[in-house]
């Protein structure tokens, strides 16, 4: 065991403060990463304020983690030393079942170990990236590209992947019409994603407030959803609508967007149930689906796309003093795009 420097929520909806925690002695196949910067996700501020389920605490959030090797255990092959590496939303699953076996670690049906906030195969607890260093198994640690800077990689481990993943499922490509819906910390990467896959992308947000930064990054087209007119002039639009809000949304509405076969996917998720007219799919055989993050194969293959399209994320660069601060901006959705941690400063 090494004791590292953290920041953690010591119970429910208390401010995240500085404290140590123990990370296990490094494996025959784990790596120990000196964490460079960490990315602050909405569900972080989820968990650590307990809106989701039990959660264990204290808590280290942080599943957006990039740095670099700095030490390997004698049965890692895929890693050196000084290698740039990242670590997502999960650090194992049972590697058994027909999903892990599939590449859908994500979808284990033993449930994956999350990156924080779970328990290992040890019986341990799991913390996050708001640390300077974590122990993680090779098979579950991505590699950055040099094409990608360490800052502006951090979010592709949670953004990045939960956007990639649902675009390419539903095909989104040329000649394909792409709307994501919401321009925050995930937003704006499928926005960046989908224009990189070559899909005619619009974005739809509540208001224009966002509509410059929309258009640079590679929307072709921007509309506010708090006009009405909006809905009238898109009905019938849409191959993929990819929802990245947690609020809830009048489903119906958005579903009169989608062209027949149009599907409306769903990475963020409101806490309460939601209705829906089942005669908004059926007239017209849409799917109203969801997606989470994505598996490891996937997400490597997601950094190397970004690397080679130079989509790296859209970042605030803050101290870890300033998590906290960083936490009431998010829930007033006030950053472009994403928080990201500097690791040195924990
Ligand atoms: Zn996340
Ligand atoms: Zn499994």
């Amino acid at each position: 065991m090494t004791t590292v420097a953290a920041y953690a929520a010591p119970a429910a909806k208390a401010p995240l403060e500085r404290t140590t925690i123990e990370r296990r002695a490094v494996g025959e196949y784990d790596v120990l990463i000196d964490i460079k910067f960490a990315g602050i996700c909405h569900s972080d501020i989820h968990q650590a304020r307990d809106g989701w389920a039990e959660g264990i605490f204290p808590m280290v959030p942080g599943h957006e983690i990039a740095g670099v090797v700095t030490e390997a255990g004698p049965g890692v092959t895929k890693f050196a030393v000084g290698d740039r590496v990242g670590v997502g939303c999960m650090v194992d699953s049972c590697r058994e079942c027909d999903n892990c076996k599939a590449g859908l670690e994500q979808y284990c049906v033993k449930g994956n170990t999350g990156t924080y906030n779970a328990v290992d195969k040890n019986g341990e607890p799991t913390y996050g990236g708001y640390s300077s260093h974590i122990v993680v198994d090779e098979n579950y640690t991505l590699r950055i590209p040099d094409g990608l800077a360490l800052d502006e990689a951090a979010p592709l481990l949670c953004a990045g992947i939960t956007t990639y993943s649902p675009l390419k499922h539903w095909n989104a490509g040329p000649g394909k019409k792409v709307a994501v819906l919401g321009m925050g910390g995930l937003g704006h990467m499928g926005v960046k994603i989908a224009h990189g896959l070559g899909a005619e992308v619009t974005v739809l947000s509540q208001s224009l407030r966002k509509q410059e930064d929309g258009l640079k990054l590679g929307a072709d087209h921007y509309y506010a959803t708090s006009d009405p007119k909006t809905f009238e002039e898109l009905a019938g639009t849409f191959d993929i609508i990819l929802s990245t809000v947690s609020a809830p949304l009048d489903f119906g509405a958005y579903l009169s967007l989608l062209k027949t076969d149009g599907a409306l996917v769903n990475v963020g998720a409101p806490e309460e149930p939601i209705s829906v007219n089942l005669f908004s799919l059926i007239g017209g055989r849409k799917s109203l689906s969801g997606s989470g993050i994505g598996g490891i194969q996937e997400t490597q293959e997601m950094l190397d796309f970004c690397a080679e399209h130079g989509l790296g994320a859209e970042i605030e660069l803050i101290a870890a003093s300033e998590i906290n601060e960083a936490y009431e901006r998010v829930l007033n959705s006030d950053v472009r795009y994403r928080f990201v941690i500097d690791a040195a400063t924990i």
